[in-house]
C-alpha cells in the first residue's frame, strides 16, 4: 500500500473499533444479560434501501456501533448459561484481532508460513493436553457441528474403502452404510450425519443421564455386517454425562465400527487430572470433535476436528489442483477442513493455550465444574426447586414441581436479566438449563446467580403450592 493517506485510514477506523470494543467489554459485568431491543428494532434503525454513496470508515463503524449497542447479548458475563457457550479470554480475542489484520489465507502451509507454524502448534498442543494421539490429523472449522461432520465424512470414506468400495463412486455405489447413536445424540450430529449423506443415525437407547446403552449398541451391532459408523458423545448438552468410552469403543470396534466422539465441551475434561476419569478409554476411538470456542473460551467460530488416521482425514477432505501449493509429505490445512480459504482460526486457540498453560486449562475446566456443582448445591437450598441431573460437570438442569412453573422461572430470570439460561425439555419436563461455559464464573457470580433464583421462584410462588 505504503499510501499515508490510506494507512490512516485503517488506523483511525481500528481506533473506533477499539474503543467500542473496550466500552462494551467495560459494562459486561453490570449490564442486563438480555439484549434491551429486538431483531426488529435494530433492523428498524438500518433498513432503507442500499445508498447510493458510502461513508467514510470511521463513521460506518461509529454507525454499526450506535445502532447494535442495546441489541447485544452479553455473552461475555460470568452470569450467562445459554447453550454451551463462554467468553473470550484476552489474548485469544486479540490474538484473533490480528488474525484478521493478518488477513492470512491459512488454507495452504507455503504461502503462510507464520499463521500455518502457529495453527501446528496449536493442534500438537491440543492433542497433549486432550490425551489424543499425536499422530492424529487436526483441522480447524468453524465449530461444533462442522467437526462432527468432517470427522463423518472421513469415518465414512475409510470404512467404505474398507468394504472394498472406492468412496469417490459416492455412498450410493457402496455397500449399506450404518450409522448408530445413543438416543441422546446432540442435534449437531444428526445434522452432520444427514450432510455426510449417512442420514440420522438409528439410536439404540440410553440411561436416564443420556449415556448410551452400551448394551443395545451391541445387540444393534450384531444384527447385521457391513460397515458402520459410531457416534459417542463427551457430555451431554443437559445432564453433562460421558458415555462409557471403554466399554462402548470396545463394543464397536470388535464389529469393525469406526468410533467418533463428539466432545463439542466435554472433550475438555481430558485436560483436568481430576476429571480425567469421565472420558476414561475415550483415546482408543477413531476420531474426535471439539469447541475451541466454548470451553476453551476463545471468539467464535472455531471448531476442531480430530482424526487418527490423518491419510484418512486427507483422502476424504483434501483437495488437489495444479495451482495449490503443496509439500508432500506433510498435509496442508485445507487437506484436514473442508474449505480451501479460510482465516487463520487455529491462532487464537494457541493464545489460549500459550496464556493459560496446561495447570491454567485444567483450572478452567475443574473451575466450570465447580462452579456448576455449587450452582446445583444453591439451587438444592431452594424451596420447591429441584435440580434434575446429577451434575459431574458443567451442565445444570433445574425445574419447579410443575412444567408451568418452571417455564415461567425461565421467562422471570430471563427478563429481569442478571442472568441469562436456557429453557428446555429433558426426560418429558421443562427445564431451565444452566451451561457454565465462561471463565469467570467464579463464586460471587454463583452466588448471584443462585440468589436471584430465589428471588424468582419466590415472586413466582414457587414453593408454596
Ligand atoms: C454445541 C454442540 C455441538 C455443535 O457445536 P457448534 O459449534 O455449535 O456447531 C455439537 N455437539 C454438542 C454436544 C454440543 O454441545
Amino acid at each position: 500500500m505504503g499510501d499515508g493517506a490510506v494507512t490512516e485510514q485503517y488506523r483511525q477506523a481500528l481506533e473506533v473499533a477499539h474503543r467500542h470494543a473496550a466500552g462494551w467489554l467495560d459494562t459486561l459485568a453490570d449490564r442486563p444479560i438480555r439484549p434491551e431491543v429486538d431483531v426488529d428494532g435494530v433492523r428498524a434503525r438500518l433498513d432503507g434501501v442500499l445508498p447510493e454513496e458510502g461513508r467514510d470508515p470511521v463513521a460506518v463503524v461509529e454507525e454499526l456501533a450506535a445502532a447494535s449497542a442495546d441489541g447485544l447479548m452479553a455473552m461475555g458475563s460470568p452470569r450467562f448459561y445459554g447453550f454451551v457457550i463462554g467468553g473470550t479470554y484476552p489474548a485469544a480475542l486479540a490474538a484473533d484481532w490480528l488474525v484478521t489484520a493478518w488477513d492470512q489465507n491459512t488454507g495452504s502451509r507455503q504461502p503462510t508460513p507464520a499463521t500455518a507454524a502457529v495453527e501446528e502448534v496449536a493442534a500438537t498442543w491440543l492433542l497433549d493436553l486432550l490425551g489424543l494421539p499425536a499422530e492424529s490429523g487436526v483441522g480447524f472449522v468453524t465449530g461444533g457441528t462442522m467437526a462432527n461432520f468432517s470427522c463423518l465424512v472421513a469415518a465414512r470414506d475409510a470404512v467404505l474403502r474398507r468394504a472394498g468400495a472406492d468412496p469417490a463412486a459416492g455412498i450410493q455405489a457402496g455397500p449399506a452404510l450404518r450409522f448408530l447413536a445413543g438416543d441422546a445424540v446432540h442435534t449437531s450430529m444428526v445434522l452432520a450425519g444427514r450432510l455426510a449423506g449417512l442420514g440420522a443415525p438409528r439410536t439404540v437407547g440410553a440411561d436416564d443421564q443420556g449415556r448410551i446403552d452400551v448394551a443395545g449398541l451391541e445387540r444393534a451391532l450384531g444384527a447385521a455386517t457391513g460397515p458402520a459408523i459410531v457416534a459417542l458423545q463427551a457430555g451431554d448438552v443437559h445432564s453433562g454425562a460421558f458415555d462409557d468410552f471403554a466399554a462402548a469403543v470396545a463394543v464397536a470396534h470388535r464389529a469393525g465400527a469406526w468410533v467418533h466422539v463428539d466432545g463439542a465441551f466435554g472433550l475438555w475434561a481430558a485436560a483436568s487430572p481430576r476429571l480425567q476419569h469421565l472420558v476414561r478409554g475415550m483415546a482408543d476411538a477413531d476420531s474426535w470433535a471439539t469447541d475451541a470456542h466454548k470451553t476453551l473460551n476463545v471468539p467464535y467460530d472455531c471448531g476442531v476436528a480430530i482424526v487418527r488416521d490423518e491419510p484418512a482425514m486427507t483422502a476424504a477432505l483434501g483437495a488437489h489442483a495444479a495451482y495449490l501449493p503443496s509439500v508432500e509429505s506433510i498435509s496442508d490445512p485445507y487437506d484436514r477442513t473442508p474449505e480451501l480459504s479460510r482465516r487463520a482460526r487455529g491462532v487464537p486457540v494457541w493464545a489460549a493455550l500459550r496464556s493459560l498453560g496446561r495447570q491454567g486449562v485444567a483450572r478452567l475446566v475443574d473451575g466450570l465444574t465447580d462452579a456448576a456443582t455449587a450452582l446445583a448445591a444453591g439451587f438444592a437450598g431452594i424451596p420447591g426447586l429441584e435440580v434434575l441431573n446429577d451434575v459431574p460437570f458443567t451442565q445444570v438442569c433445574l425445574a419447579a414441581p410443575d412444567d408451568g412453573a418452571t417455564a415461567a422461572l425461565g421467562d422471570w430470570l430471563r427478563a429481569e436479566g442478571t442472568v441469562w439460561a436456557s429453557s428446555s425439555t429433558w426426560r418429558g419436563r421443562t427445564v431451565v438449563r444452566f451451561a457454565v461455559s465462561n471463565h469467570g464464573t467464579d463464586a460471587e457470580a454463583v452466588r448471584r446467580t443462585v440468589d436471584v433464583v430465589a428471588r424468582g421462584a419466590a415472586a413466582l410462588g414457587i414453593g408454596e403450592r
